[in-house]
């Protein structure tokens, strides 16, 4: 893919709310700037609002208050088909009765697009995403890779300057989830083109991502690159969305630990002085492969039945096979104080 159909936009969210009703807002106030020709992820647990974020830049929903803009021009109160946005939803949503092409062709239909000139267009998108080739099948006749092909062609018919993925990939199995993932990615930058993309999957968001945007209850908690979201998370809440950190109370705030940073030591080992510890039980011992992944609890602290693991070790696998740790067993987890990292209060 050589040709570039239209410059890639910058989106900028000011101030945007949404409010359903008389409670809570689902969006309060957000403020948002995604650099042209960027792969952007918003990621939250469910009800955070990412989804209500997505459908007001593509204007299937209403603004309470506040604006959108796209290369500098207001388009908050623009019809979506006016936008220059397009949607791409959850499973491709394809319609199965009808054949690529004409799933392409869909919205070119919808705007009034002759027969002829709209099934020529759609065949020369499919050309572009290799498919020109099956464009007389239906959904059902193709590989999950192909559909995404096809949804992806469908979605670009009408030259948007920026695509909207509201999780494309949920509905998917895991192994078909990573190589349809790595696809996104690629047709992205070959495209060039501005990428929002909804999920709740932090992993899936740290693959794709060139920014990442973590939310939570209509507020942005945190903006930043994979490396920075992970390695310096602003908040606990950030911290223990993304997993793989063991958030310490120190007495004077908080501060997160990454999982494959500490170290466990037996009570017979020799103690590092220069490094912050803190007493624990081995509560459980799972094998991951390259790594063994211990559940802690401090010790002289009960767990409660069904509680998980206050404290988590990523223990490289060949360091567990030279010193391996029981259930039941005390010792202590170990950091580099430049390890911890401080979180807001
Ligand atoms: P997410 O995509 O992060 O799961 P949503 O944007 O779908 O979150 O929802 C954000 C909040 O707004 C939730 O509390 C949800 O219940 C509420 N909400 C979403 N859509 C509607 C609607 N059409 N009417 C009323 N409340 C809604």
């Amino acid at each position: 893919m050589t040709t570039r159909d239209s410059q890639p936009a910058a989106i900028e969210l000011v101030a945007l709310t949404k409010r359903y009703g008389p409670g809570a807002a689902a969006v309060d106030t957000i403020d948002l700037h995604v650099e042209g020709g960027s792969y952007c992820c918003l990621l939250g647990p469910s009800g955070c609002g990412k989804s209500t974020t997505l459908r007001m830049i593509a204007g299937h929903e209403s603004v309470t208050s506040g604006d959108i803009l796209l290369a500098g021009k207001n388009i908050t109160d623009l019809p979506a088909a006016a936008r220059g946005t397009a949607m791409m939803f959850q499973s491709f949503a394809l319609f199965p009765h009808l054949s690529a092409v004409d799933n392409v062709a869909f919205s070119l239909k919808m705007r009034g697009v002759a027969r002829g000139e709209r099934r020529a267009r759609a065949q020369e998108l499919l050309e572009r995403v290799a498919m020109g080739h099956l464009a007389e099948r239906k959904p059902g006749e193709l590989s999950g890779g192909q559909q995404q092909r096809v949804a992806l062609a469908r979605a670009l018919i009408t030259r948007p300057r920026a695509l909207l993925l509201d999780e494309p990939l949920s509905a998917l199995d895991p192994f078909l989830r990573i190589q349809m993932r790595a696809e996104l990615r690629r047709w992205q930058q070959e495209l060039g083109l501005t990428f929002i993309h909804v999920t709740h999957s932090q992993e899936e968001a740290m693959a794709l991502a060139d920014r990442m945007v973590v939310m939570n209850h209509g507020a942005i908690e945190q903006v930043g690159t994979p490396w920075e979201i992970y390695n310096r998370p602003a908040s606990e809440f950030v911290a223990r969305f993304m997993g793989g950190h063991n958030i310490i109370d120190t007495g004077e705030g908080k501060v997160a630990v990454r999982c494959d940073r500490v170290q466990i030591l037996a009570d017979s080992s020799p103690r590092d002085a220069t490094q912050a510890s803190i007493p624990i039980v081995v509560t459980d011992v799972e094998y991951q492969g390259t790594h063994v992944l211990l559940g802690l609890q401090q010790q002289g602290k009960t767990l409660t039945t069904h509680a998980t693991a206050e404290f988590s070790a990523m223990v490289p696998e060949a360091a567990f096979v030279d010193a391996p740790f029981n259930v039941g067993q005390p010792g202590v987890m170990q950091w580099r104080p430049e390890q911890a990292h401080r979180l807001a209060a």
